[in-house]
């Protein structure tokens, strides 16, 4: 069955995010005499390359563990695509303004991170955003919603009437017609879990990559830093900066993910929740963070407040870093990243 934790609708050109240590496979030495493996392997899962490398004392550990980050993938996908008719997320879209759903700890984790999301940006982040996500779906012939139409979306998009209720561990909307789209927040999510199922199988080290969402634990044989490039938003083949990363987590929201241009307009996948338009701000926003369900969640919230808002966000954020390309194509880099970052 064909799954998928965003809609395809859009014109899928980007790499976001790109990891540098691909020629690493196999057995290298380290710096203490022993010996450690490395190994990648790449499937689709949640509508996306998922990328996972592993680095462990043997050739089997490694194996296993990058098998166990791929279950885990695919064991939450089950839980979160909307695409999945039985998946928790919608039953809970199915039962809105009619019942409470019961949910596994990881579906309610999911939702109430993005409620903290929500209140970190303002209101940039907004997993009620689906049905005006779905409004904008454009593999069916890159529809542009009227006005009317999108103001009568408008009622449905209210975090207000989402809840989550910790004691019962329920997800409810209270409205019918509401859907909760976490293709904003989920690969981040999943990323960390997958990191833990591959520590929990004995990896020392490894990368989850499901395409631009990223996390990191550990080093590469030989202590080396894991280096991950930033896609350049306008020039496809061009990296704009070069970042080692260390048990942190990256992730990039980019409005040339998914789209279509109409009279030199430029529509993508990213959804202003106050005009259920695409958010105009910014070209591309990359977090880093030490989860990655706060760096996947901040860079779709943060797209949406702007570059100057934005940044002001991630000043105030401890352990959270940015680079932002504003709407038009300035590069801003936060303060703790500036020493960090290296120019093509
Ligand atoms: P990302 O690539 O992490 O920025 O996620 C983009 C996806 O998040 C879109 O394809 C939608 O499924 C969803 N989305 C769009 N706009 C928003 C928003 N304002 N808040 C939360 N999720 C959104
Ligand atoms: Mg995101």
């Amino acid at each position: 069955m064909h799954s998928n934790l965003f809609n395809e609708s859009f014109r899928i050109q980007a790499c976001l995010l790109t990891l540098l240590f691909g020629a690493l496979s196999g057995c290298v030495g380290i710096p203490t005499g022993q010996e450690s493996a490395v190994v990648t392997r790449a499937q689709m899962q949640m509508g996306t390359l998922v990328k996972i490398t592993a680095v462990a004392r043997s050739e089997s550990v490694a194996q296993a563990a990058v098998t166990a980050g791929f279950a885990e993938i695919r064991r939450l996908e089950e839980l979160l695509s909307t695409w999945i008719p039985t998946s928790e997320l919608s039953r809970v879209n199915a039962a809105a303004g009619v019942s409470p759903v019961h949910v596994s700890l990881d579906t309610w984790t999911v939702v109430q991170r993005a409620m903290q999301a929500a209140e970190m940006t303002g209101g940039g982040f907004n997993i009620a955003i689906g049905p005006a996500v779905d409004a904008w779906r454009v593999t069916e012939g890159q529809h542009i919603p009227t006005e009317t139409e999108l103001d009568a979306l408008r009622p449905l998009v209210d975090l207000q009437a989402v809840r989550a209720d910790l004691g019962e561990q329920t997800v409810y909307l209270e409205k019918p017609g509401m859907r909760v789209d976490v293709g904003g927040i989920g690969k981040g999510y999943a990323a960390d879990q997958a990191v833990l199922a591959m520590k929990k199988a004995g990896a020392l080290a490894g990368v989850v990559a499901l395409s631009g969402d990223i996390k990191t634990f550990g080093h590469l044989p030989g202590g080396r830093k894991f280096p991950v490039g930033i896609q350049h938003p306008r020039k496809e083949e061009e990296v704009l900066v070069f970042i080692d990363l260390e048990d942190e987590a990256i992730s990039t929201a980019g409005d040339y993910e998914r789209f279509f241009e109409r009279n030199g307009v430029r529509y993508h996948h990213i959804i202003d929740p106050k005009t259920l338009q695409p958010a105009r701000g910014c070209q591309s926003v990359t977090v880093i963070a030490k989860e990655g369900v706060w760096a996947d969640g901040l860079d779709t919230g943060i797209f949406v407040m702007g570059p100057e808002r934005g940044m002001e966000l991630v000043e105030e954020l401890p352990d959270v870093e940015a680079v932002i390309v504003d709407h038009e194509g300035l590069v801003h880099v936060s303060s703790g990243l500036k020493d960090r970052i290296r120019k093509p």
